[in-house]
């Protein structure tokens, strides 16, 4: 890393909130990834819940909507996050998160009932347990299933093991019973070494505690390119009708950009490219729900300090 060239602080933007510790100095690798629903509903729950139950600590955060049926429709989108996490992070564990649509305003929508939603949702789990092990070898697959007591007060995490019973390994409280949409949504990368500094800023900076987690490689990478994964992921994380803001934000040495060594360690110029990125992601955004504020932030690395400084580009505010 001695290589970087350190940032005059010429670039404009404004610097919010306290420099964040960077926990990941010399931590280029992690062991797992989390293929996860955007829902404002249950980011939160899933997050704490593979931290409490299986101790993750460094972990990519891959959200987007209905991944068992992405994966078996064999979408660049899923794969292109998959070969990342398996090459460049060398993952081991990969933790796979289905919801049933029990949280949503139209419960049953295209299945007659609840009992033949679950089904339905439980053998792609396991298709996806399938398809992994083939194509990822080096993986161990968990499954979990996500559903609401009928009365919509209680949460239900179920753990789905192939050939032997499934179990339930959480039963909370549901605290947005009756509520289908929220004002927020994060828009970051699944890099590992940024997600807690991430969520940390939106609710101590911005002020949102509940907000989707739209998690894809290189942030607003993937919605440049055109992907309707991408796309569709607004609209599961905090239903656009109700949505009126995207935080997005890139950080320095993001490995979907191939990192600082891309711009031969000047960082200068890669933040320049990641604002443009930025940039032509908040007009993509306008032309599309033109109510959607996007609010761009840069995450800047300082690998000798060990911090991490976010930086909210003033040219859109
Ligand atoms: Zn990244």
């Amino acid at each position: 890393m001695s290589k970087i060239k350190k940032l005059p602080r010429a670039l404009d933007g404004k610097i919010i909130g306290p420099a964040h510790h960077f926990a990941f100095k010399d931590v280029h690798t992690c062991s797992s990834i989390v293929a996860m629903p955007p829902n404002f509903q249950f980011t939160k729950v899933i997050l704490h819940f593979v931290e409490m139950c299986f101790g993750l600590i460094a972990y990519d955060a891959f959200a987007i909507p209905s991944f068992s049926e992405k994966l078996e429709q064999q979408s660049e989108t899923v794969f292109q996050t998959l070969n990342i996490a398996d090459k460049s992070h060398e993952i081991e564990k990969i933790f796979i998160f289905q919801t049933s649509n029990a949280h949503e305003a139209d419960r049953k929508m295209s299945f007659s009932d609840m009992a033949t939603q679950d089904s339905y949702h439980i053998r792609g789990l396991l298709k996806s347990y399938e398809l992994i092990a083939a194509r990822y070898p080096r993986m161990k697959v968990f499954l979990f299933y996500i559903t609401l007591s009928e009365d919509l007060e209680n949460l239900i995490i179920t753990e789905i093991i192939p050939g032997k019973p499934s179990q339930v390994r959480l039963f909370a409280n549901y605290m947005f019973k009756g509520i289908y949409s929220c004002e927020t949504a994060l828009v970051r990368c699944i890099e590992f070494r940024t997600r807690k500094a991430d969520k940390s800023l939106v609710r101590n900076y911005f002020g949102f505690d509940t907000f989707g987690l739209i998690g894809l490689p290189g942030a607003s990478k993937r919605f440049l390119e055109g992907s309707e994964s991408a796309w569709q992921s607004i609209r599961s994380a905090c239903n656009t009708d109700g949505c009126k803001e995207l935080i997005v934000v890139h950080h320095s040495d993001c490995g979907a950009y191939k990192g600082v060594a891309n711009f031969n360690g000047d960082q200068v110029e890669e933040e320049i490219m990641h604002r443009k990125e930025m940039e032509k992601f908040a007009d993509l955004v306008y032309s599309r729900y033109p109510k959607i504020k996007v609010i761009p932030v840069y995450a800047r690395i300082d690998f000798e300090e060990a911090t991490i400084e976010y930086v909210l580009i003033d040219r859109f505010n």
